[in-house]
């Protein structure tokens, strides 16, 4: 992933015409902390997690990113999460560089309780470098509203009330409305956007979608609300399949009533492989990375691909999917919605005052329209696809940045 992310950023420093100075200044990560998560296990034993928290780039503003609790997540990783959130929050146009965090541990194998004093020592750990003007953590892939809260309480515990230290919390806490389904609110506008210039009539689009957590099904509902037709879903355990439509909301009950998709009434089953490459008009994987990779590109056979997962297609499988005239809408715009709205959160805590989920979503629906437009524009003057368009676009606003604050010493 890190290779990706580099390699994405390369394109853009030479369609921008970069320096060498500045080439490296914005490739590096401003800082990278490793920490110790102790934790007494409710059976009494002691187990030692490890911790990340990356800040890549804060020349926009205070840094911003996830929290990922994943077996797998390690410093690479984190690194690649942290500069995609940076080049994200500048094409976004937001005031906000780009962090990413992560513990290596499995969620699902820990209670309640564990989970809770994991999260707060992890704060605790990371608590000299996180701050409501300088690094703002979110949830991410095994973190929740619930991990927000213990995190909220515990910086608080320490600083004072301070509900702004986090964004994903719940309303309840200060939370914003409509924050859990912006990223695939988001997700569904650009899949719209993109057909409408593919020509294509979203009343009229077949949809196949990926991963039914938060971003997928949310991306599923608000996409079928605009008139499309969801032919096809899937969770971890496998998908299911009707060409002639899918009852999305139906869909939602028994996924929360079962915990799979699998046995959805009048559905077939279908792999996630097969997923993939099913025929229809837009595809959202919206699961987890690297699911499309020189393998399996030249099966698909959507004309339009939305990247709702951060990096759901290798380097090579997106350029296997560019190469075939394959609209792929980049991760860095399509599932922007999520920290769009957490910066709405932000806003709300720092002012103290509640929006109405109506204006969450008409600014969402702003803020989204604009980077699209913006995309768009620079495909045609750049000669460019749209992942390049995107890319340019947020690290020549990082670089203005990072140039107006001085940081090259001249
Ligand atoms: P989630 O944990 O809520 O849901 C993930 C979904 O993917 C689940 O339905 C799960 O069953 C499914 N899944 C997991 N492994 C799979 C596999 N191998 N094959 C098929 N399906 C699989 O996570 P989420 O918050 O929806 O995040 C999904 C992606 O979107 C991640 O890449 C995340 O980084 C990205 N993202 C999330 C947000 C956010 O605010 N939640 C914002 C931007 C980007």
């Amino acid at each position: 992933m890190l290779q990706g992310a580099e390699a994405y950023f390369e394109q853009a420093v030479s369609t921008l015409h970069l320096g060498d100075d500045m080439r490296a200044l914005l490739l590096h990560p401003w800082r990278e902390l490793t920490v110790a998560v102790p934790v007494r296990m409710d059976n009494g034993t002691f187990r030692v997690f490890t911790g990340y928290r990356v800040q890549h780039n804060a020349a926009r503003g205070p840094y911003k990113g996830g929290v990922r609790y994943h077996p797998n997540a390690d410093l690479d990783h984190t690194r690649a999460l942290a500069m995609l959130m940076t080049w994200k929050g500048g094409l976004a146009d937001i005031p906000f560089g780009g962090a990413k965090g992560g513990v290596v541990v499995n969620p699902g194998e820990l209670s309640q309780s564990e989970l809770n004093r994991l999260t707060r020592r992890y704060t605790n750990q990371i608590g000299h470098i996180i701050g409501v003007n300088r690094d703002i953590p979110a949830p991410d892939l095994g973190t929740n509203a619930q991990t927000m809260a213990w995190m909220m309480d515990a910086y608080g515990a320490v600083n004072g009330y301070t509900p702004g230290i986090v964004t994903g919390k719940p309303v309840e806490l200060g939370g914003s409305l409509g924050r859990e389904a912006a990223p695939g609110r988001g997700a569904a506008l650009i899949g719209a956007l993109a057909a409408r210039d593919k020509g294509i009539d979203v009343t009229r689009a077949s949809v196949a979608v990926q991963g039914f957590g938060q971003v997928g099904s949310w991306a599923a509902r608000c996409i079928a609300e605009d008139g499309a037709r969801v032919v096809a879903l899937s969770d971890v355990h496998g998908g299911v399949h009707n060409s002639r439509g899918i009852d999305v909301p139906g869909a939602v009950e028994y996924y929360r009533a079962n915990g799979r998709l699998t046995g959805l009434p009048n559905t077939e089953p279908i792999s996630n492989d097969d997923l993939l490459a099913i025929e229809c008009d837009i595809l959202i994987p919206a699961a987890i990375e690297d699911v499309i990779h020189s393998g399996n590109a030249d099966r698909i056979r959507a004309r339009i691909v939305v990247e709702a997962a951060n990096a759901p297609a290798t380097l090579e499988g997106g350029r296997i999917l560019e190469d075939r005239g394959i609209a792929v809408l980049p991760d860095i715009l399509a599932n922007a919605g999520g920290v769009i709205v957490s910066y709405f959160e932000w806003a709300q805590n720092i002012q103290e005052f509640r929006w109405d989920e109506q204006r969450v979503n008409q600014e969402l629906r702003g803020f989204m329209n604009r980077a699209y437009g913006a995309v768009v524009e620079a495909m045609k003057r750049h000669s460019a696809s749209h992942r390049t368009a995107a890319y340019s676009i947020a690290v020549a606003r990082v670089e203005r940045a990072t140039r107006l604050r001085g940081f090259l010493g001249s």
